[in-house]
């Protein structure tokens, strides 16, 4: 029932004119960056040709060095950038759709997982949800030792099948006009992380990016949004570029490239709820919603 009034308000708002609205006017002049992870591949295609006919793909390059050179001008209207988190390996079913269309998306791969048979951590959460909220409450040292003891998991243990893209694939995806970001060497909530832990994930993610790749690698993801003052001055110390958020919002000549906002689109959103989150109305009546 749930399912079924919320697709009912995606239907009605889609046809009422807002998201044409916003896209058109308010963001026209705006970079608006979106977030994947895991989607299958018709329905990341059905999304893309909506994108197709109503935006102009960028770079992730494009955006961060028209931030730092202060101009938007050479950047087309309504301009869009994916971006593809944690690396999974149904990604490379997504690349013959981002080569058709020519997306130079940004995966931001977890460095450590990527290219390897171990796992994600959140993804041996049964109860993702809540043991999530838990978990991200905690001292990362205290997340590891629970994860290890619930849930017979930690980083370097290696299974039976993969879950992530494979060296091979990443570096087809980096050769065929993608980018590929840093998301830690193990995703680790890093507002939760020494010192310490927070420099080595973002140093060693990188190093061993740049190995598989062979090219550099500056732009970085936050993982699960988690950051505070000290994690965003290590990402610049460290040598990144760019750092993209969680928050919701558009980019414009004045947004810091290490405070990137973005818009989420849910893996498996029916093209209205997609239209809706790509024009940022979803995250604004989410806001109004929870502010309740
Ligand atoms: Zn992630």
């Amino acid at each position: 029932m749930k399912k079924f009034i919320e697709h009912l308000v995606c239907c009605f708002l889609t046809w009422s004119g807002l998201p044409w609205l916003i896209r058109e006017v308010y963001a026209r002049r705006k970079v608006t960056i979106i977030n994947y992870h895991n989607p299958e591949p018709d329905v990341f295609e059905e999304h893309v040709r909506f994108y197709d006919k109503n935006y102009n793909f960028v770079s992730i390059d494009q955006v961060v060095k028209s931030i730092e050179k202060g101009i938007f001008s050479h950047l087309p209207n309504k301009s869009l950038l994916i971006t593809i988190d944690d690396g999974y390996s149904g990604n490379a079913q997504l690349f013959s759709t981002l080569r058709k269309y020519r997306i130079p998306a940004v995966i931001y791969a977890v460095a450590g997982v990527v290219g390897t048979r171990r796992h994600f951590w959140f993804d041996q959460l049964p109860h993702r949800g809540q043991s999530m909220r838990v978990l991200k409450r905690i001292p990362d040292s205290d997340r590891r030792m629970r994860i290890r003891i619930d849930y017979d998991h930690w980083d370097e243990k290696e299974y039976d099948n993969p879950v992530a893209l494979s060296n091979e694939e990443i570096c087809a995806f980096a050769d065929s006009g993608g980018s590929v970001g840093s998301h830690t060497l193990f995703h680790p909530l890093l507002d939760r992380c020494d010192e310490e832990v927070v420099l080595n994930e973002c140093i060693m993610s990188r190093e061993r990016l740049e190995k598989i790749i062979g090219k550099p690698v500056v732009h970085f993801a936050l993982p699960n949004g988690n950051m505070n003052q000290s994690v965003l001055n290590w990402v610049q110390r460290t040598g990144y570029r760019s750092c993209r958020t969680t928050f919701p919002g558009w980019v414009n000549c004045k947004t810091s490239p290490f405070l990137l906002p973005n818009f989420g689109i849910a893996d498996n959103a029916n093209i209205h709820k997609a239209a809706l989150q790509v024009c940022g109305l979803w995250s604004i009546l989410k806001r109004l919603i929870d502010s309740d």
